[in-house]
């Protein structure tokens, strides 16, 4: 199954996939960090699909057509809010992953790039959500198993390396 993970450092709007993942807000209708790049790269249209879509829940996916990125689609989940890790904080990130495996499955996609969802403004450590991520994505490729390629694209040389120390010792 691990084959089929790449992580690499770099920007999610330049990756060449079926889909790259947006850590987005419940709005849906744009906001900072990899929100903001993803809408500033796909343009106008991107907000204009998402605003018919009524926002999406904590741990859900909801997919639109990705405009001007290389991706055809965006796929959007909203990351859980870190309050301390008691709030279902695991629960809703791991909901996040596998959500986006669902809606990448039933849309036929065959090629996903994550950011890495909650570790940025959402304050998830990235410790926890690291190993969350990975271990969700390891157990829906075994699901999905036309799901051939899944790219993680990490900004940062350091959240990159948390990875690959991470997706060693699982
Ligand atoms: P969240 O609100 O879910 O925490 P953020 O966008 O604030 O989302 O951060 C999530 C992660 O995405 C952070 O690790 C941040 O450094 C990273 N990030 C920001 N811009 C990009 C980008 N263009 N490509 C990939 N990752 C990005």
């Amino acid at each position: 199954m691990k084959e089929r993970i790449e992580l690499v450092q770099g920007d999610i709007t330049a990756m060449d996939v079926d889909a790259v993942v947006n850590a987005a807000n419940k709005s849906l209708l744009g906001g900072g960090g990899v929100d903001g790049a993803i809408h500033r790269a796909a343009g106008p249209e991107l907000p204009a699909e998402c605003r018919t879509l009524g926002g999406c829940d904590t741990g859900d996916a909801k997919i639109t057509r990705g405009y001007n990125l290389k991706a055809r689609h965006v796929i959007h989940t909203v990351g859980p809010i870190y309050r301390g890790g008691v709030s279902g904080e695991p629960r809703l990130l791991e909901s996040c992953y596998r959500r986006c495996f669902e809606v990448a499955h039933d849309n036929s996609l065959t090629s996903l790039a994550f950011p890495s969802i909650s570790t940025g403004a959402y304050g998830y450590p990235i410790e926890d959500a690291s190993g969350i991520a990975l271990s969700t994505t390891l157990e829906q490729l075994k699901r999905f198993p036309e799901i051939e390629r899944v790219v993680f694209a990490l900004f940062s040389p350091s959240d990159l390396a948390i990875y690959e120390k991470k997706l060693q010792q699982l």
